[in-house]
C-alpha cells in the first residue's frame, strides 16, 4: 500500500481475471495504420510482464485518440502487435470492447494469457464530450455500459494509466467502485517521482515552463511558486511571451496577433497577477529570435521589429537559462522554448535541453512535445525521469487530487475474495 492505494504486492492475481487499464495512446499514421511512436507502450511493459508472469488472465483496456484529438482516433489493433513484440509473447486483439465477442474472449482466457480489447472510446460514455458535459459521478460511471458488461467477468482492476489519471471516465474511475483495485508499477513510479518533486525537492529547484499551453503553465506556476516547491521559474515559448507582454515588454505585432487569434489574450491579466505576486522568481526572456528572409535573426526585447512574430528565445536568454540549470539541484521541464520543429527556431530549446543533459541536477521532463525534443537532441538517457503524462502531471502539480487517484483509493478498500 502506498499513498492509500494497493500496489501489485497487495493483490493475488494467479488465475484471476484482471482488468488492466493502460495508457498506450500514441500518434497514429492512419494511411498505413501504424504508430508513429511507442514510448508509452514501452513504459507499461513491466506491469504487464509481472501480471502475466504471475499467472493472471489479463484483459487490457486502452483508449486511442478521442473526440478532441480526432486525428488519432483509431483502433488499438496496431498496439497489440507492438505489445506482442515487446513482451515476446502473443497479445491477442479483439475488435470489440464489451460486446458478446469481447466477453466470450475474456471468458476463454487462461492464466498468463493476454487480451487487448479495442479502443474503449468506441463506447460513447468514454468520450471527452460525455466527461465534460455530463460530469458523471464515480457511482454513475459504475453504472455505464462498459463497467456493467465487464466488471461481472473480472476479479480485480489494475490501473497503470498515470498519463490519463486526470480524466474522469468509466474505464478509469468506474471499476474501482465494484472491484478490488490496485495501481500498476508505472503508475506507482510516476506517482512517487512527482510527489517527491512537490514535497521535498533538493534546492535550488527550478521549473522551466515553455510551450503553448499557457493556462496550464500559469496554474502550475501558482502552485509551485505559491507552495514553495519551486525557487525559480524560467519561462520560454508562448508562456514567456505572454509574461513579457504582461510586464509591459514588446513581443512584436505578429506575436500579439497570434496570441489574440488563439484566444490567449485574457491570460495577460493572469500573467500580471503572477508577476505581482512572485516578481523576480519568474524569469522572462530578454532576447528573441525572428525568422526573416535571410533566416534566423535575434533581437533584444526592446527592439523587436513592429510586425514581427517571435518564434524562439534568443541565444543570450538560452545561455542565462543554461547557467541556472547547471547550478540547480532539481529541474522540472514542461514545454519547449520555441518552435523547435523548425531548424531556424530550434536553438533555444536545443541549448536548454543540452544543459538538462549535462547538469548534475535531478531532471524531470513531462509533456509530449518536450519528450519529442529530448529524443531529437539525444537526451533521453541523460534526463533522470521522463514522465509519460503531460496533462496528468500538470494537474498533479497544481495540487488537486486526481480523479483516478481518488477512485483507486476507494477500490483499494474493497477486499479481494481469495
Ligand atoms: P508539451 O507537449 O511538451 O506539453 P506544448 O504542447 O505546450 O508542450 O507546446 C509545444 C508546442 O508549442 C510546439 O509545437 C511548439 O512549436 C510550440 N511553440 C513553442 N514556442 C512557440 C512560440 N513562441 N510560438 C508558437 N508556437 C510555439
Ligand atoms: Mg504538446
Amino acid at each position: 500500500m502506498r499513498f492509500g492505494i494497493n500496489t501489485l504486492d497487495d493483490i493475488e492475481v494467479q488465475d484471476k481475471t484482471v482488468l488492466c487499464r493502460i495508457d498506450i495512446n500514441q500518434p497514429v499514421d492512419k494511411a498505413s495504420g501504424t504508430l508513429k511512436d511507442t514510448t508509452r507502450i514501452e513504459a507499461c511493459i513491466p506491469t504487464l510482464k509481472e501480471l502475466s508472469g504471475k499467472g493472471a488472465k489479463l484483459v487490457l483496456l486502452a483508449h486511442q485518440g478521442s473526440d478532441i484529438e480526432y486525428k488519432n482516433f483509431w483502433t488499438t489493433e496496431p498496439h497489440a502487435k507492438v505489445l506482442s513484440g515487446l513482451l515476446g509473447k502473443e497479445v491477442r486483439f479483439i475488435d470489440d470492447v464489451c460486446g458478446p465477442a469481447a466477453r466470450e474472449a475474456i471468458k476463454a482466457l487462461r492464466g498468463g494469457e493476454i487480451l487487448l480489447l479495442d479502443n474503449v472510446r468506441f463506447v460513447s460514455e468514454e468520450q471527452t464530450l460525455f466527461e465534460t458535459r455530463l460530469l458523471l459521478s464515480h457511482e454513475d460511471q459504475a453504472r455505464t455500459l462498459l463497467v456493467r458488461k465487464l466488471a461481472p467477468l473480472a476479479d480485480l482492476y489494475v490501473c497503470d494509466a498515470f498519463a490519463a489519471s486526470h480524466r474522469d471516465q468509466p474505464s478509469l474511475c468506474g471499476f474501482e467502485q465494484l472491484l478490488p483495485s490496485a495501481m500498476g508499477r508505472l503508475f506507482e513510479e510516476e506517482f512517487c517521482v512527482v510527489s517527491g518533486l512537490m514535497e521535498k525537492p533538493d534546492r535550488p529547484c527550478v521549473f522551466v515552463l515553455g510551450g503553448a499551453k499557457i493556462g496550464d503553465a500559469f496554474l502550475m506556476m501558482n502552485a509551485v511558486l505559491g507552495g514553495g516547491a519551486a525557487d525559480q521559474v524560467l519561462s520560454g515559448g508562448l508562456v514567456g511571451e505572454v509574461l513579457l507582454w504582461a510586464a509591459g515588454g514588446d513581443v512584436g505585432g505578429g506575436t500579439r496577433a497570434f496570441i489574440e487569434k488563439e484566444g490567449y489574450e485574457n491570460l495577460v491579466d493572469t500573467a500580471k497577477e503572477l508577476l505581482a505576486k512572485y516578481g523576480e522568481r519568474i524569469l522572462m526572456p530578454r532576447d528573441f529570435a525572428v525568422v526573416e528572409s535571410t533566416g534566423r535573426v535575434e533581437y533584444d526585447a526592446g527592439s523587436i521589429p513592429a510586425e514581427a512574430a517571435v518564434l524562439d528565445i534568443g541565444t543570450g536568454t538560452a545561455g542565462r537559462y543554461q547557467d541556472i540549470i547547471r547550478g540547480a539541484k532539481t529541474v522540472f521541464v514542461n514545454g519547449p522554448m520555441g518552435v523547435f520543429e523548425e531548424a531556424p527556431t530550434e536553438r533555444g530549446t536545443k541549448m536548454v535541453w543540452d544543459a538538462l543533459g549535462d547538469t548534475p541536477a535531478y531532471t524531470v521532463v513531462g509533456g509530449g512535445d518536450s519528450i519529442t525534443a529530448a529524443k531529437k537532441y539525444g537526451k533521453t538517457k541523460d534526463i533522470n525521469y521522463i514522465c509519460t503524462g503531460g496533462g496528468a502531471l500538470i494537474r498533479f502539480l497544481t495540487g488537486e487530487e486526481l480523479p483516478v487517484v481518488k477512485a483507486l483509493r476507494h477500490g483499494s478498500k474493497i477486499k479481494q475474495k481469495l
